[in-house]
Parts: C-alpha cells; structure tokens; sequence
C-alpha cells in the first residue's frame, strides 16, 4: 500500500487486517519502534534520514523487511504499507518473492491531494511509550490522551512537523511516484481517492483482491 503521508495507508491496512486473516506492516511504525529502541543497530542507522524527513536507503530498508518477513510463516498472508517505496527496493523484493515461491497480488495506490493529507496528519497521535499509533477521528484512545494498551501518554507524531512532512511529500513526489508508474506498467497497481472515508476504501480492496 503507497501513498503520501497522510493518505490513510495504515488506518485502510489496519481496517482490512481486522476483518480479513491478514498481518499488516507499517513501515513507518516498524522504522519508529526500532529507533525507539536504544539496542536497535538499525534504528540508529535509521535516525538520521527519518530526522531529516528522508527515506531510509533502499539497503536499510530491505534489510529490515527480510529480517521481519523470512520469520514468518510460507503460509502467512501480508499486506506491507509504505514498502517497498522505491524502484530499486520492489526490483530486489519481487525478485525475492519469486525466488521463494510467495505470490505478490499487487500495489494499492492511496491517491491524496496535499490540503486533505495534512489535515489528516493534524489528526495523527502515537503512544510515547509502545508506539501503539492513534488517530483522532478514526481511532481515537478510549481515554484522552491515555494509550488503551499500556497506559503510556499519547503525543502528536514527532515526525509530523510541517518541515518534515513537506520534505516527505518531495520525496514520495521524487522516489516512490517513479515506483507507482513501475507498478501501472506491470498492471499491478490499483488506484484509489484517499479522500473518501478509509471504510470505503478498504471495502474496494478487500473487492479488487477479492479478499477473504
Ligand atoms: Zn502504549
């Protein structure tokens, strides 16, 4: 699942992987739990480019992802958000999944213009402490403020900031629309109005795909 930050990426992953038997992963949460970790050699490697507002490099990324993917089970089905965002990191992950038997079904492209995604991110909170991420409209904490899994105190993202979330767009502009035209060419990518209420648009993928 691609699209700028702010398209709902996690909260349609999210929405899907509670009504189908699927196992999301969210890039951005996995890339902040690890630099939340002060033992994490990649989260330290990670810190500079995601300080920046950057992407990690593709050998960062694709590292990270093997490490949690090779784990799991042959059988597990997952939908991956913000991964692989770049032409270089799908050429190497594809050929991965080819070479070990997995099925890729395709790439859902979450399509948003910028005035709707940054009001979304002005929406956006995350635990402090288990990184559990929080959404006011669509997943706000039971109680205010308070993470509903760990007590922990629920803050805005700190890589929400106006400076940084600009610097991400030009970078999902320079890096991952290349990726997205890749993916129209391979007739693998699947388009979608981000603005329409993210129940919708997980009820038009669990069509496409024909989920269940
Ligand atoms: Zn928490």
């Amino acid at each position: 699942m691609l699209g700028p930050p702010g398209a709902g990426k996690g909260t349609v992953n999210r929405l899907l992987s509670e009504r189908f038997d699927y196992f999301p992963i969210s890039t951005g949460e996995v890339i902040r739990r690890e630099m939340a970790d002060p033992d994490s050699p990649f989260g330290k490697l990670a810190r500079p480019h995601m300080d920046r507002g950057d992407y990690v490099p593709d050998d960062l990324a694709l590292s990270l992802f093997f490490s949690i993917l090779k784990p799991m089970s042959v059988n597990a089905k997952v939908a991956l958000d913000g991964f692989p965002r770049t032409i270089p990191q799908a050429e190497v992950f594809l050929d991965w999944i080819q070479r070990e038997g997995h099925a890729f079904h395709g790439c859902v492209f979450l399509d948003v213009d910028v005035d709707t995604a940054v009001k979304r991110m002005r929406h956006r909170r995350v635990c402090r402490d288990c990184r559990a991420p929080y959404h006011l409209l669509h997943r706000p904490p039971k109680k205010a403020e308070i993470c509903d899994l760990c007590g922990g105190q629920v803050i805005p993202r700190e890589d929400d900031d106006p400076e940084r979330v600009s610097r991400r767009l030009r970078r999902f502009q320079e890096q991952t629309n290349p990726l997205l035209q890749w993916f129209a060419d391979r007739d693998k990518q699947f388009r979608l109005n981000g603005a329409l209420e993210p129940e919708e648009n997980a009820d038009r993928v669990a069509e496409h795909f024909q989920l269940t």
